[in-house]
């Protein structure tokens, strides 16, 4: 197993990490204090000098327009990005739309991928992913209601979902429904693509998460769909195959997601060491950073923080040379490793910045507040830990 870091990609990150303390560090205050859809014309223009830069869609498939980093070292690039909360979306590798550029390039039709795929990547449009449901557990998504049944040439779409991120402002969103409901269970579901102007799709609200309503790409919409009619030819991939293909957006999706927290870790690693280096907390000249309790936040996060790396690292490298399936342990170990080795530091830097870290004049309130879903989405922390501890079981088990 080999980390080693190309000279290549040395290069890329080291821009990235620079254009990311330039330009996107010295936004954020406006990005916490305005709404997000005010901001869309200076990240337009962030995203032309991206483009000039040559490191657009650094994910996506060389053939649709990208970069086509392999999954190691989209994951160094996502970690640099991931420094800011406007990293992934300036760059053009954002969820939930890398997730959809993935399975439209596996499973896509030819019309499919010049209607939706091209234009995704070019960054003309964006989409959304809508599965989980208001009235029935995301954690076991057999269980989803919403249906989409033949009807003449089309697929008529009802249910109710919620939490489709970015829905507002989105081009298309691809939709989890009951297409065989007398199918085995894992065969029931198919993906289905769904132009937002459709009649029937309808935008309920952008729901308040943490206190923040959000609009346009930072929102999560709720979505009712209302005998929402669309071809049949937009099923995308073989019906009854949703969870198959599911499969193929999760296992590197949470990897990029782990990587990105990774850049979550070290910005907020940094705030913490800064301020124990400067705040002063006797007369006599001794910083928070002389005490035991902030010198055991900083050796302990130090130490938590490059292990939860060295594992996503191996995991992205197992599922570069072995495929997704072989290291699904691994997947499961890191989405609840990492997610909680964020919300520790996060927790530690803004208790070392007292009252100032409860506000929005560090980046740590906003990290705080948003990145608590990272033990929720893409599988709770409990769910993961069952099936891991379940596959590890299985081999101790002796047959009697
Ligand atoms: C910020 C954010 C963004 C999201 N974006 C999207 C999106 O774009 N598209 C989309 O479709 N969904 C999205 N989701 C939804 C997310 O995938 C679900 O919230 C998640 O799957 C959990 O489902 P649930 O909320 O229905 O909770 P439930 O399934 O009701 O689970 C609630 C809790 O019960 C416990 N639990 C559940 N099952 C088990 C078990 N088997 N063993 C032990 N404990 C268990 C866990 O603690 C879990 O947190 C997003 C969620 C958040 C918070």
């Amino acid at each position: 197993m080999d980390f080693k870091i190309s000279d290549k990609i040395q290069t890329i990150v080291d821009m990235i990490n620079e254009f990311v303390e330039k330009e996107l560090i010295p936004l954020e205050p406006e990005f916490l204090a305005k709404d997000f859809k005010d901001l869309l014309p200076i990240l337009k223009e962030k995203q032309d000098l991206v483009r000039k830069m040559e490191l657009w869609a650094p994910n996506f498939p060389v053939e649709c327009g990208g970069m086509g980093l392999s999954l190691l070292e989209h994951g160094l690039v996502s970690e640099a990005l991931g420094r800011s909360p406007l990293g992934h979306y300036v760059f053009w590798c954002q969820a939930p739309d890398a997730g959809n550029v993935e399975i439209l390039h596996l499973h896509g039709t030819k019309k499919q991928k010049q209607r939706y795929l091209t234009p995704l990547v070019k960054g003309d449009i964006r989409s959304c992913f809508a599965m989980t449901e208001v009235d029935m557990p995301g954690s076991n998504p057999v269980m989803l209601e919403t249906t989409a049944v033949k009807d003449g040439e089309d697929y008529v779409i009802n249910g109710h979902k919620w939490y489709t991120t970015a829905a507002d402002g989105a081009n298309f969103a691809i939709v989890m429904a009951v297409t065989n409901p007398d199918a085995s269970t894992y065969r029931k579901a198919s993906m289905i693509i769904v132009p937002t102007d459709t009649k029937g799709f309808n935008l309920v609200r952008n729901i308040p998460v943490m206190g923040h309503k959000g609009s346009d790409y930072f929102s999560h919409g709720e979505i009712l769909f209302e005998s929402c009619r669309v071809p049949q030819e937009n099923l995308l991939g073989p019906e009854g195959q949703g969870f198959v293909i599911a499969q193929d957006r999760l296992g590197p999706g949470r990897i990029h997601h782990c990587m990105r927290w990774l850049g979550i870790c070290r910005r907020a690693f940094d705030l913490l060491c800064s301020r124990a280096d400067e705040r002063l907390i006797s007369p006599s000249g001794k910083t928070l950073g002389s005490t035991q309790t902030v010198r055991n936040w900083i050796a302990e996060s130090a130490a938590e923080l490059q292990a939860a790396r060295l594992l996503t690292l191996n995991s992205a490298w197992q599922i570069d040379h072995n495929g997704a399936s072989m290291a699904r342990d691994s997947i499961s170990m890191i989405k609840f490793v990492v997610a909680n080795t964020m919300n520790k530091i996060v927790d530690r830097a803004l208790q070392a910045y007292g009252g100032l870290g409860m506000t929005d004049d560090t980046i740590l309130a906003y990290f705080y507040r948003h990145e608590r879903a990272a033990r929720i989405y893409d599988g709770a922390d409990e769910v993961h830990k069952a099936s891991l501890a379940k596959r590890i079981l299985k081999t101790y088990h002796k047959e009697q």
